[in-house]
């Protein structure tokens, strides 16, 4: 019956593996086939020569499906050669595989071949029984009824070994119709052979025998000589039993018979056995090496698998990385292609705000220009007025022409500097200078408003200020005139103190405080914040104040380009002192900065080049009066013309003319040779003229409206340069 079972495993290969995509797959498959064919025919070495094989190839593509059969039919072939204990350790291998798969006959069958290698060598029995459930277990869940049926063929047998009839019978009667009904030869042999042994344990006599000899027809029909003697030994056992001796010892006589041939026939073939059972030893080292080797393998294979499956996650890493990186790099361009795109948006609107900046500055400063003209004519004109016309000096007329005109110049000069610093267009300039001297310049150009309001002026210097400075002077002496002013004009018969003092030293850095303090008109509270303001002025009183509201907004601003502050403390009618501190720089050298000439010189015959009548006029009085000559010409090109034929000693250039402008003719004058001092005048602001007049020749600047006395200072200093 084992032998029946096992035959059924080779074949039912070709079912249970239903997974054959790969031609090596289907040719191992092939191969453990061929195995069970040769292995019915007897031709046992080729059989175990096959299974080997196709295990070493099992294991090559790492098969656990064919690796359990591979070892399932050497299993068979050893179980066959009663070597049931390494059949036993096949079928555990094959069992261990054949649990890595799902395939649930292939678990059939491997449990019910231990189950018989258990039961059938009686190793151990109930072991064999545990087996064969478990088989059943299977068989049933695959729904196998053949499986089923033999299993519990199989079971009943086992329980009627150990005389457990009752479990044995159960099992039996499940499966008796099948055979009964469905069971070929064999099968019927086996139940019948089975159920006489059960009738037997019954006492049911009559019965036992039938079934037996029922048995015995079918093995000796279909010539099964093991299975005949079974029952030959089942009926002596029989007989024994029911006291019937001479039947007991007839069957036992016949059984010995069959024996006797069977016996000489095993003999026959015992040499080929044993030469076979040299042959298993022989495959049993090779299938240890093989697994060996095989586990080497695997362990090699297990490394690369490692070291793939490092390799692979390093290349998902990376290629997240590298996709991130795109990713971002991505983002990146269409965020920089925004940016630019905002920049040119923005650089666009900054220069429509530069642009409307430079038409808004260039508006101001045209019209300061256009109205600084006609006003140096209207102030001009009313002081020679004055001055020639002694009849008309207390003409109060003529005084309020000339203060508005004066008052107007001031107010346009004001509102031009205000506009430069809300576009912080000035910038401090450094140049060593002589604070000492520096205040004491202040003093004595503001004296005549001093003795106007009858007050006294004195300076205060600490001694511990170094002579010489770094800074920016006129910026500096822009702030003191107008709070020195200021203090002069609000205060009557009174005292006004400018007050130096050192504060601290930060290194190179002198600390300076400067202190404007008078006994005057005083400031209310309420009104020390409001006096910064544009426009702003306290009590507007008599007709000879001049003042446009603007001198304290331009000096805190001022204060606070050299990055410091005004303070004010007032009292009404006690006085008002204003205090700021800033820092200069040491001068390292003592570099004395360049003074002017002043000496007067008389008799000097100047060439004035001026396109505006008016202009012409006042500046030939002003010219005249001071006992010179001058020639006048209306532009450019006749000023070049009158150089080269008559001689003067300095020539006053206005820069805006038509034709060619100031710059234009002075570059001309220097290319003929001449180092005569020209003195641009203009009533363009200084700064703005000044790097462009230096370039083209001009040795100085004097913007207009000026003094006589400032104007001749100038020329003055030139003419003496020039002769040094
Ligand atoms: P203004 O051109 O009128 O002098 P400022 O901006 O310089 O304009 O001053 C604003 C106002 O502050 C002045 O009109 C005056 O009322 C007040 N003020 C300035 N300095 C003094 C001072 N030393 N004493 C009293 N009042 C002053």
């Amino acid at each position: 019956m084992k032998r029946f079972i096992t035959t059924l495993l080779f074949f039912a290969i070709s079912f249970l593996y239903s997974q054959t995509p790969e031609r090596e797959r289907k040719s191992i498959e092939k191969q453990i086939i061929e195995a069970g064919v040769h292995y019915r025919k007897d031709n046992y070495e080729k059989s175990l020569e096959l299974s080997k094989q196709a295990l070493v190839r099992s294991f090559k593509i790492n098969d656990p499906y064919l690796i359990a059969h591979s070892y399932n039919s050497i299993g068979v072939i050893y179980d066959d050669f009663s070597q049931s204990k390494r059949a036993i350790e096949f079928y555990d291998k094959a069992l261990k595989y054949a649990n890595k798969t799902e395939n649930d006959s292939l678990k059939d069958w491997v449990y019910s071949n231990l189950g018989s290698a258990y039961y059938y060598n009686k190793i151990d029995v109930k072991k064999g029984i545990a087996y064969y459930k478990k088989s059943l277990f299977y068989a049933e869940k695959i729904k196998d009824s053949t499986e089923i049926a033999y299993t519990k063929l199989n079971l009943a047998n086992a329980y009627f070994s150990y005389d457990d009839f009752d479990i044995g019978y159960e099992y039996l009667s499940q499966i008796r119709s099948y055979f009964e009904n469905k069971g070929d030869a064999e099968g019927k042999f086996y139940l019948f052979n089975c159920l006489g042994v059960y009738y037997s344990s019954q006492g049911q006599n009559e019965l036992a025998e039938d079934f037996f000899f029922k048995a015995l027809k079918i093995g000796k029909k279909e010539q099964m000589d093991g299975l005949v003697m079974d029952v030959y030994e089942n009926l002596s056992e029989h007989y024994k039993k029911y006291n019937q001796p001479k039947l007991a010892f007839v069957y036992e006589k016949k059984r010995k018979a069959v024996n006797d041939t069977l016996f000489s026939e095993k003999k026959l073939q015992s040499l080929e056995k044993y030469a076979i059972e040299i042959e298993l030893d022989e495959y049993k080292s090779q299938f240890e090496r093989i697994e060996v080797e095989n586990a080497t393998q695997q362990e090699k294979i297990s490394i690369t698998k490692t070291v793939s499956l490092l390799m692979f996650v390093i290349l998902i890493v990376m290629l997240l990385l590298l996709y991130t990186f795109y990713k971002s790099n991505k983002l990146r361009k269409k965020l920089n292609a925004e940016l630019t795109k905002a920049n040119e948006e923005l650089t666009l609107a900054n220069k429509k705000a530069e642009e409307n900046a430079e038409l808004k500055n260039q508006f101001i400063s045209t019209v300061s220009h256009e109205l600084r003209t006609p006003l140096y004519g209207v102030v001009g004109i009313a002081s020679i007025i004055l001055e020639e016309h002694k009849k008309l000096v207390n003409n109060n007329h003529l005084h309020s022409l000339r203060f508005s005109a004066r008052y107007l110049l001031a107010l346009v000069n004001d509102i031009l500097q205000i506009s430069k610093m809300e576009e912080n267009k000035i910038v401090l300039e450094n140049s060593v200078f002589n604070l000492k001297e520096e205040i004491n310049t202040i003093k004595n150009s503001l004296h005549f408003i001093a003795d106007g309001n009858e007050n006294t002026l004195t300076v205060e210097l600490d001694p511990r200020i170094p002579k010489y400075l770094i800074g920016d002077e006129l910026r500096l002496s822009q702030i003191l005139m107008n709070l020195i002013s200021n203090a002069l004009k609000f205060t009557l018969k009174g005292e006004v103190k400018i007050i130096v003092l050192l504060d601290r030293i930060e290194g190179d850095v002198y600390f300076i405080t400067f202190k404007v303090k008078d006994n005057g008109v005083g400031i209310t509270k309420e009104n020390q914040e409001k006096i910064f303001e544009k426009f702003v002025q306290l009590d507007r009183r008599s007709g000879d104040y001049q003042g446009t509201g603007l001198g304290l907004t331009i000096v805190k601003r001022l204060i606070e380009l050299f990055e410091s502050k005004i303070e004010v403390e007032s009292q009404e009618n006690k006085g008002t002192q204003f205090t700021f501190t800033i820092g200069f720089e040491l001068a390292v050298e003592k570099v004395q900065p360049s003074k002017k000439m002043k000496q007067p010189i008389s008799n000097l015959h100047i060439l004035v080049v001026e396109d505006n009548k008016i202009n012409q006029m006042v500046t030939q009085k002003v010219i005249e009066r001071q006992k010179h000559t001058c020639k006048i010409v209306d532009n450019g090109h006749e000023a070049i013309e009158i150089v080269q034929q008559e001689t003067f000693d300095a020539i006053l250039m206005d820069i805006n003319m038509p034709i060619i402008d100031g710059y234009e003719t002075a570059r001309n004058i220097r290319n003929l040779g001449m180092k005569i001092p020209i003195i641009a005048l203009t009533a363009f602001d200084k700064n703005e003229v000044l790097k462009k007049a230096t370039e083209s020749g001009i040795d100085d600047v004097v913007i207009k409206p000026f003094s006589p006395t400032e104007l001749f200072e100038v020329i003055f200093a030139h003419i003496q340069k020039n002769q040094e």
